[in-house]
């Protein structure tokens, strides 16, 4: 019996992804075993943490790096040290900004809830949320006519729960921000290529440790050697309440140096082997239909469950019959209101496929 049973919580099959609210990542045995080791000694942590975010921040692609608890986290970092600098005084003052400049601009699509509000992880600094355009588009003009003395950065969100038509692209918000001397922070706490973001021309890249990179729970924020600095100094203020452990910060190095290494064709072969036995084993099942979806930025194939018109149930009541039963079943589920529940293959093992396609079988029956 697993430790979450024996304690009385449901196991599960995760159908939906690197989900935060799921545990995000089955960490690989390996990785697991070397944090058993660091978990049994001591280490000077004021040593260890920029120690490990410059070797994670160059495994990265990136001169330097700032470990952090989570990506949220790694957003309230981030913008405090563009508040601060290098300046301690400044970093111990938070929240109580009264200095200039102080706003952080955001388009109004990328005002995202990722379990938690992005505006207020900006806030949590004491920075002023400056939304820009409007929910169907973003143009230039929103951003030049919006940055004046008060603008600190730009802050930008890769991810599938931003609107994804009609905002201005990340070479862009980067070009006007370059030309205004504006820092642009990106979060991209669940891509997958970190080297393109490091790449980008952005001041901050976030990505989260437990997501892509597989590790514990944890986050990484990638850029200069002074910037990650002025992230580090952040312990000293409102980032102490943010701590992360001796064991996520070696974790994360430990994972993220095997997430280095990946095969990347090898994997994506595998995540569509196992979307397409699953379809496969949905191919025979009344009022519903398949199809492959690949994600809009990363290599991964999806299986949709495409409820028919004649379903007899909606997409959110086959979400709770699926989540109720024993094993309870977890997918992803931003379509639902348009009766489409995803399969993300990069948590399931190929004996729980079977399992799945029975209890929808059974549910529809
Ligand atoms: C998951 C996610 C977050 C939050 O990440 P944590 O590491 O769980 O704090 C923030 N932003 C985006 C775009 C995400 O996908």
């Amino acid at each position: 019996m697993n430790p979450y049973e024996k304690i009385g919580l449901p196991k599960i099959i995760n159908g939906a992804g690197k989900m935060t609210y799921l545990g995000s990542s089955a960490i690989e045995p390996d990785v697991i075993e070397k944090i058993g080791m660091v978990a049994q000694g001591y280490v000077d942590m004021e040593l260890l943490k920029p120690k490990i975010g410059k070797l994670a921040g160059r495994l990265a692609g990136a001169e330097a790096g700032c470990v952090t608890a989570c990506s949220a986290a790694g957003i309230v970092i981030s913008v405090a040290s563009v508040l601060t600098g290098g300046d301690i005084y400044k970093v111990e003052m938070l929240p109580d900004v009264n200095w200039m400049p102080n706003e952080i601009i955001i388009q109004k699509g990328h005002m995202v809830n990722f379990g938690a509000n992005i505006a207020q992880a900006i806030r949590l600094t004491g920075a002023a949320v400056k939304e820009i355009g409007m929910v169907t588009g973003t143009k230039e003009y929103h951003l030049l006519g919006a940055i004046n003395e008060r603008t600190a950065a730009i802050m930008y969100v890769v991810s599938h729960h931003a609107v994804s038509n009609g905002m201005l692209s990340l070479e862009q918000v980067i070009k006007i921000a370059h030309e205004h001397n504006l820092q642009v922070i990106v979060d991209a706490a669940a891509e997958t290529d970190l080297s393109y973001y490091a790449g980008s021309g952005a001041d901050y890249v976030i990505f989260s440790g437990h997501k892509a990179i597989g590790g514990p729970t944890s986050g990484l924020i990638i850029g200069s050697e002074e910037r990650m600095h002025n992230c580090q100094i952040q312990d000293k203020g409102i980032a102490r309440m943010m701590k992360v452990g001796k064991e996520n910060i070696m974790g994360l190095y430990f994972a993220l140096e095997q997430y280095s290494k990946r095969n990347e064709e090898k994997q994506v072969a595998e995540f569509e082997k196992i979307a397409e036995e699953l379809q496969r084993l949905l191919a025979d099942i009344k009022g519903v239909t398949t199809k492959i979806k690949w994600d809009a930025t990363r290599p991964i194939p999806r299986v949709q469950l495409i409820l028919g018109k004649n379903c007899k149930l909606t997409g959110k009541q086959m979400i709770s019959e699926l989540e109720g039963g024993n094993p309870s079943i977890r997918t992803r589920n931003h379509l639902v209101d348009e009766g489409i529940i995803q399969f993300d293959p990069r948590e399931l093992k190929a004996d729980e496929l079977p399992v799945i396609a029975k209890r929808i079988f059974d549910i529809l029956a």
